[in-house]
């Protein structure tokens, strides 16, 4: 299996296009609505130098995988894609057939246009779909409909060589019955890959407001956990297991990208808001860019680059980060690259406690694993374990 052989870091090169046709009520994403067209060649201008820029820092690389992440990376013009893609093929090595990923929404998808991102050298497509019933998608504010969002995922299948999409579950009054019958007709459709998120209320948006004002309620946690382990179930059952908390994926089919993150590897974020993790002068570096998508572009016109924020991390901070994001994975994590990054192994008095409790379990001798039930709490394993 694909993942069991390959299981570098890697190094991604991640691009934000940070705008959508409407602000969906429940998002945290740092994606804005303009009312006039945006200027794309500006835009693929200040990504060219953003990414010149990334490169100095970086040095010469082998890329692993790209994504155009957003916001809504399907209102790109062709153009503005393969001026992009051609920029990171200009600053590093980038091996043919390496997994370029696009987002797109099911309300702005066209042949046209997806031939045009195929041409460019994306190969494989993450669709919004969010629900296949059109009660909640007008709920979650979402431009589509059910039809609108199959004739999309139909063309993405027809057009790119990979295809993943998105549904959120754990919607107000949404029964195991129902949710089973959805997914399970949700798969009937998936290629090869499925992201399933749970509702979350995010602070700031206005599904937050909202809910304080208990205009709707979402299911409470014990029903949550509920769905999270039909959804496991059904998935497993259909062979798409879960390789990540939310991701699921046929043997061979994980999204490298995303992997790319979670094993805690590097990458290069470019764009407004977008945010870096990559070794510099020997220790690892965070970069955050200015999220407002104008003032942005100044920057990168005045600078090069629009970075902000960011810092260098100490080996305690990286070998908690590498916890955090390992343990997200049913492959788990490999101890002596904690031990690497931390300077010390794992507590085995606060391991064989976890153990005890179901929480974690050992995958030989070499990797440790959250189990389902950590999977669960694992904010709070990994706090017990990074003490
Ligand atoms: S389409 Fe995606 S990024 Fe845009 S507002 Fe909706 S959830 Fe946020």
């Amino acid at each position: 299996m694909t993942m069991l052989l390959d299981r570098s870091p890697g190094f991604g090169v991640y691009i934000h296009w940070p705008f959508c046709a409407a602000k969906c009520p429940y998002c945290d994403f740092n994606s804005h609505v303009r009312h006039q067209p945006v200027d794309q060649e500006r835009f693929a201008r200040a990504f060219e130098t953003e990414l010149a820029t990334m490169r100095d820092r970086t040095g010469p690389r082998e890329v692993t995988s790209i994504f155009l992440g957003g916001g809504t990376p399907s209102l790109m013009k062709p153009q503005t894609v393969a001026t992009v893609l051609d920029a990171v093929a200009k600053n590093w090595t980038v091996p043919a057939g390496i997994e370029v990923t696009l987002e797109a929404n099911p309300s702005s998808v066209e042949a046209e246009r997806f031939r045009g991102y195929r041409a460019a050298g994306v190969n494989r497509v993450s669709l919004g779909v969010q629900a296949l019933n059109d009660k909640d998608l007008r709920f979650l504010g979402r431009l589509h409909n059910v039809d609108e969002a199959l004739h999309a995922i139909g063309l993405a299948r027809e057009i790119f060589p990979r295809l993943s999409f998105d549904l959120i579950y754990a919607r107000p009054g949404q029964t195991p019955e129902a949710w089973q019958a959805e997914l399970e007709r949700a798969i009937g459709h998936a290629a090869d890959h499925l992201s399933l998120y749970q509702l979350t209320i995010e602070e700031g948006t206005p599904f937050h407001a909202l809910h304080a004002a208990r205009k709707f309620a979402i299911p409470d946690n014990d029903h949550a956990a509920d769905l999270y382990a039909l959804t496991q179930e059904i998935t497993a059952a259909h062979g798409l297991p879960a390789y990540e908390i939310s991701n699921h994926a046929r043997s061979g089919a994980e999204s490298r990208h995303n992997l790319t993150y979670w094993r805690y590897g590097e990458y290069v974020g470019v764009g407004p808001g977008a945010h870096g993790r990559f070794v510099e002068n020997g220790r690892r570096v965070v970069t955050i860019a200015e999220k407002m998508p104008e003032t942005w572009a100044n920057l990168v016109d005045a600078k090069g680059h629009g970075i902000t924020g960011g810092e260098t991390l100490t080996r305690s901070e990286e070998a908690d980060e590498f916890l955090l994001m390992g343990l997200r994975l049913a492959e788990g994590i490999d101890l002596s690259r904690y031990e690497a990054f931390s300077g010390r192994g794992l507590s085995t008095a606060r391991l064989s406690v976890l153990q005890g409790e179901g929480l974690v379990a050992p995958i030989g001798n070499a990797r440790l694993r959250a189990t389902p039930a950590g999977m669960i709490v694992l904010d709070a394993v990994v706090a017990d374990l990074a003490r």
